[in-house]
C-alpha cells in the first residue's frame, strides 16, 4: 500500500480507538509500517483530531524526515518493527488495563484470563516494571518482550500491542481492557479458566 492509503488505514484506527475509549486527551500513539519507513502519530494530538497529513513518516530506526514531531514514544514503536511480521503497533492508556498496571502484579501475568478470546489472543500478558516514558530503557524492554509475544503491560502506563495488521492489534488492546475490566467487576469473585482450558484454546485456533 501507498503512502496516502497507509495515512487513511492509519486516520481510520486512531478514529476506532477513540471511539471504542480506549484513549484520551493526548494519551496514546500508534504507528503503521509503510513500505520500508513507519507512519506514527504525532505527539501531544489527540487521535480523534488527527487529520490524514498529521501522520510522521519516519526510519525504522526513529529518524524523522518531512513535516511534524512524532510520539516521544517513538522509540518504543521501533522496537517492535525489528519483528519483520509486525506491520501495526498501538500503545494506549485505557482506563482498567491501566488501573490494573498500577496494582502490585505477578510479572509473568497481570491478571487471570477469563474470556476465550483474552486466552487466544493475549493468553498470560507480562508486566514490565515502571520506566519511563519515551526513554531509551522503556522501548528496549518494551522490544525484549514483543520480540516473542504480541502485547505486554507497562506497570502504571498502560498497554502496548502489535499485529500483522492494524485490526489484530487494536483487537489485542480491547481483549485486554475487557478482560481488565472483568478482573474489576468480578472483585476478587470468579475464576479464570484453567490451564487446560487455555491451553485447549491456543491449540483449536
Ligand atoms: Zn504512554
Amino acid at each position: 500500500m501507498n503512502d496516502s492509503e497507509q495515512r487513511q488505514t492509519l486516520l481510520r484506527l486512531c478514529r476506532e480507538v477513540c471511539a471504542k475509549g480506549l484513549v484520551c486527551g493526548s494519551g496514546g500513539n500508534i504507528s503503521i509500517r509503510c513500505g520500508g519507513d513507519i507512519l506514527i502519530t504525532p505527539t501531544g494530538r489527540n487521535l480523534g483530531a488527527l487529520s490524514e497529513n498529521d501522520a510522521v513518516r519516519m526510519r525504522p530506526d526513529g529518524s524523522v524526515y518531512g513535516a511534524g514531531i512524532p510520539s516521544r514514544e517513538r522509540h518504543m514503536h521501533c522496537r517492535c518493527y525489528a519483528r519483520t511480521d509486525v506491520a501495526c503497533v498501538v500503545h494506549v492508556h485505557s482506563t482498567y488495563a491501566t488501573a490494573l498496571a498500577c496494582l502490585p502484579l505477578d510479572p509473568l501475568c497481570a491478571m487471570p484470563v477469563y474470556t476465550p478470546g483474552c486466552a487466544i489472543s493475549v493468553g498470560k500478558l507480562p508486566v514490565l516494571p515502571y520506566l519511563r516514558p519515551g526513554s531509551e530503557e522503556l522501548a528496549a524492554a518494551a522490544g525484549e518482550v514483543i520480540a516473542g509475544r504480541n502485547s505486554v503491560l507497562l506497570a502504571r502506563h498502560g498497554v502496548l500491542t502489535v499485529g500483522s495488521n492494524a485490526e489484530q492489534a487494536l483487537n489485542i488492546a480491547e481483549e485486554i481492557e475487557e478482560n481488565a475490566r472483568i478482573f474489576f467487576i468480578l472483585a476478587g469473585r470468579g475464576a479464570g479458566l484453567t490451564e487446560e482450558e487455555q491451553a485447549e484454546l491456543t491449540r483449536a485456533y
